[in-house]
C-alpha cells in the first residue's frame, strides 16, 4: 500500500468569503475532523484577520493535529470594502486572481499535513462553495475529487437551476410590472411562488445582469462536482430535494449545521466564527425577561437600511408594545447622523422595552427561553438557526435567496409572516402583535413541531445524521484512488 493511502483522507474545505459561508463551512470542517478526516480549510486573508481579531480559531484546533488553517489571497487591495454592495468584485477577483493561486497551492507542497515532521499527506478531496466554479475546473485538472456546497437555501437553489426553463418560456424576464403574478416554470413552487419571491437580482429584468449570468449555469456547475452538500434537512425541504435529484442526483442534506456539530461535539468547546465582536450584555438582559416575551431582530451580516426605515421599523417595534432584542451593526445604516436625532419617544419606548447591541451571540440568543420570535432578513443561517429553536419569523428579506426564502416561511413552513416589500410602521407593529400575541400558539405550535424535526434529524438513524455517514464514507473511498 502506497504510504499516503495509509493516512486518513485529508480534505481542503474553500468557503466563500462572507459570514454565512464561512460560518457553516467551519462546522462542516470541524465536523469531518471529529470523523477523523484530516482537514484543511482555507480562508481568504481578509477573512482570516478578523476570525482571528473575534474568535478563537488561532487557539481552538491546539488539540486537533489533523487540522489545519491556511490562507489565500483574494486578490484585492485591503482597503476595499469587501461588502453585500462589492461582492461581485470580490467574486470576480476570486475567479481571476485566486484560481491560479489555488492550483499553484494544491500542487506544490504548501497544503501537506506534516504530521511529526515525517508523514506528509496531500490533499485527497476537495470542498468547495459550489458558487466558485473554479475550483471544480483546478480539481479536474488535478485529478483530485470535489464535491459542492451550497450554503445557501435549497429553494433558492432550485430556481437557480429553473432559470434556463424560465427564460426559455418566455416568464423571465416578466411581461408587465405585475409582480404578484404567479411563476409556472418551476416545478413544484406553481400554486406559491409569485414574480416578487424570486431571487432579488431577478427584479432587474436585465438577461445580462451579472448575477443572472452567473447563477443560470448552477444547474450545470453543481452536477459537475461527485455530490452537492446541502445545509438542510430531509424533513424541511423533502419536495425541493427530490426536484432538486433530476439534475443532482447525489444529494447530502446533513443540517442543521450549527446544531449537527453541537450534537457532535465531544473534545472542542462551541465556539463562534464571528466577523464582529459579540456583545454578550444582551444575554443579562434576556435572562431578566419572561419565557417567550422578547423579539429578537437581526439582519444579519450584509443588509442595510436607509434612515427612514430605520425610523418607520424602529416606530412598529416601540408600538407594538412588545420588548425587543435589536442588533444594529456599525455598518448597516448609512452616515451616523441617525444616533443624535433618535425621537424622544422611541428613546423612552427602547428604555422602557428594548436592548439594542451591534452585534449578538445570534445561536444562544435564539436559543434563549424568552425570545418569542425572530424579526429576520432571512438568510439561510438565521432561518435554520431559527427554526432549530422552534422560533416563529417574520420576514423582511434584504437581497438574494431572502426573497425566496420568506415565501417559504409564511407559505410552504407555516411559521412566519412575510413582509417583503414593504416597510411601514403600522405593518411592522400588526404583525409583531400578530406573531407575539393573537397568532402567537398558532405559529408557536408549527414552529415547534419543525424544531422536533431538526432535532430528530440529527440523533442515531436520523436523516442528517446517516447522510453525514454516508458523506464520510464516501470521501474515503474517493481519496483511497487518490
Ligand atoms: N449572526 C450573529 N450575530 C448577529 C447577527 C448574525 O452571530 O448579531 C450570525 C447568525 O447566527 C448567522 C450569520 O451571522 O449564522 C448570518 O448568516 P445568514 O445566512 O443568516 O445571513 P447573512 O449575514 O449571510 O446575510
Amino acid at each position: 500500500m502506497d504510504e499516503q493511502e495509509s493516512l486518513p483522507p485529508h480534505v481542503l474545505i474553500f468557503p466563500l468569503p462572507l459570514q454565512g459561508p464561512v460560518n457553516s463551512m467551519f462546522k462542516l470542517a470541524e465536523l469531518l475532523c471529529f470523523s477523523g478526516l484530516h482537514i484543511t480549510i482555507l480562508l481568504t486573508e481578509n477573512i482570516h484577520n478578523r476570525l482571528v481579531l473575534h474568535t478563537d480559531i488561532t487557539s481552538r484546533f491546539d488539540q486537533c493535529p489533523g487540522f489545519q488553517i491556511k490562507t489565500i489571497s483574494d486578490g484585492l487591495p485591503d482597503d476595499h470594502p469587501r461588502d453585500g454592495g462589492k461582492f461581485l468584485e470580490v467574486f470576480d477577483s476570486l475567479r481571476t486572481k485566486t484560481k491560479t493561486l489555488f492550483k499553484d497551492m494544491l500542487t506544490s507542497d504548501l497544503l501537506c499535513f506534516d504530521l511529526d515532521g515525517k508523514e506528509r499527506r496531500r490533499v485527497s478531496c476537495i470542498i468547495a462553495d459550489g458558487v466558485l466554479g473554479f475550483t471544480c475546473d483546478v480539481a479536474d485538472e488535478i485529478s483530485v475529487p470535489i464535491f459542492c456546497v451550497r450554503t445557501i437555501s435549497p429553494c433558492c437553489l432550485w430556481i437557480f437551476f429553473c432559470l434556463p426553463k424560465l427564460i426559455e418560456s418566455g416568464e423571465y424576464p416578466f411581461e408587465d410590472d405585475n409582480l404578484d403574478e404567479l411563476i409556472k416554470s418551476v416545478p413544484g413552487a406553481e400554486t406559491f411562488l409569485r414574480r416578487r419571491d424570486l431571487p432579488s437580482f431577478c427584479r432587474s429584468g436585465d438577461l445580462t445582469d451579472s448575477n443572472i449570468q452567473l447563477y443560470k449555469t448552477e444547474g450545470q456547475e453543481n452536477s459537475r462536482a461527485h455530490g452537492l452538500i446541502l445545509n438542510t434537512f430531509e424533513e424541511l425541504d423533502e419536495p425541493i430535494l427530490n426536484q432538486m435529484r433530476t439534475i443532482c442526483p447525489n444529494l447530502y442534506p446533513i443540517g442543521p449545521l450549527h446544531a449537527h456539530l453541537k450534537k457532535k461535539q465531544t473534545t472542542l468547546r462551541p465556539s463562534s466564527n464571528s466577523l464582529w465582536a459579540e456583545d454578550r450584555t444582551c444575554i443579562d438582559w434576556l435572562n431578566n425577561q419572561l419565557p417567550n416575551s422578547v423579539i429578537y431582530v437581526s439582519f444579519g451580516s450584509i443588509a442595510t437600511m436607509t434612515n427612514d426605515q430605520l425610523i418607520e421599523f424602529w416606530y412598529g417595534l416601540v408600538n407594538s408594545g412588545q420588548k425587543f432584542l435589536w442588533v444594529i451593526r456599525p455598518d448597516s445604516i448609512a452616515g451616523e447622523e441617525w444616533r443624535s436625532k433618535i425621537p424622544v419617544d422611541l428613546a423612552t419606548g427602547t428604555k422602557e422595552r428594548g436592548y439594542i447591541v451591534e452585534w449578538a451571540p445570534q445561536e444562544e440568543v435564539l436559543a434563549h427561553p424568552a425570545v418569542g420570535g425572530f424579526w429576520t432578513h432571512c438568510g439561510w443561517n438565521s432561518i435554520l438557526e431559527s427554526v432549530y429553536e422552534g422560533k416563529p419569523m417574520i420576514c423582511w428579506p434584504y437581497f438574494f435567496d431572502q426573497q425566496v426564502n420568506s415565501r417559504f416561511v409564511e407559505k410552504v413552513w407555516g411559521i412566519g409572516l412575510d413582509m417583503k416589500d414593504t416597510c411601514d410602521r403600522e405593518i411592522v407593529e400588526k404583525m409583531v402583535k400578530d406573531l407575539m400575541v393573537l397568532r402567537k400558539e398558532e405559529f408557536l405550535g408549527r414552529a415547534n413541531h419543525m424544531s422536533k424535526l431538526a432535532k430528530n434529524c440529527l440523533m442515531e438513524g436520523g436523516s442528517s445524521y446517516s447522510n453525514f455517514d454516508r458523506l464520510v464514507k464516501d470521501i474515503k473511498s474517493l481519496s483511497d484512488k487518490v
